[in-house]
């Protein structure tokens, strides 16, 4: 903990999709990273009506909905298709943040981030960016995400 709150390489604002999905990027190749989140996972499908159905397809071959192809949420129990809700939604966006060991952490809002530099072993290394990032609709996952984030 420094003056700022949270000191670590790669600050995630956001513990929505693109958070998310970018934190398990992040996990799979070992950069260590902090989602902050100022609600729950997926603050913004909860704020949103209840019942809301995606325009986004969530079925195979015309997959806009999923995080990953390798994790669709399609193969999620009980989800509705071809058009999921916005219940199914969040229901898939948590199970893939717990299954993937994705750490949120929640009710933290960001008033602001800087860069520092870090001494380790007699070098000055500088810290990784800041994301905030904003999941596109209409495009693939794998676009989406790559497109939105990096
Ligand atoms: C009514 C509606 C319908 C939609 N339908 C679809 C659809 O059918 N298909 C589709 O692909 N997309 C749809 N979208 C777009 C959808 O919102 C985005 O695709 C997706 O949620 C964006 O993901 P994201 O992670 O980039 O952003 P968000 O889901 O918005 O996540 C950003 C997160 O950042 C958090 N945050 C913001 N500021 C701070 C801060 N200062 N500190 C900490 N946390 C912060 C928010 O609480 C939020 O949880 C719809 C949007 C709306 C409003």
């Amino acid at each position: 903990m420094g003056e700022a709150g949270i000191v670590t390489d790669v600050v995630i604002v956001g513990g929505g999709p693109a958070g998310i999905l970018l934190a398990h990027h992040f996990r799979q190749h070992g950069i260590r990273h902090k989602v902050l989140e100022r609600g729950k996972v997926g603050q913004s499908w909860r704020d949103m009506r209840p019942g809301m159905v995606l325009l986004s397809p969530g079925v195979p071959g015309t997959d806009w909905t999923s995080l990953t192809l390798q994790h669709p949420i399609w193969s999620y129990p009980g989800v509705r298709r071809p058009f999921p809700t916005r219940e199914d939604f969040l229901c898939y966006v948590e199970a893939f943040a717990r299954d993937h060991g994705v750490e949120v952490v929640e009710r933290t809002d960001v008033a602001g981030a800087r860069r520092t530099s870090l001494v380790k072993s007699g070098t000055s290394a500088a810290a990784r960016p800041v994301y905030a990032g904003r999941f596109m609709a209409g495009v693939s996952p794998r676009t989406n995400m790559l497109g939105g984030a990096l």
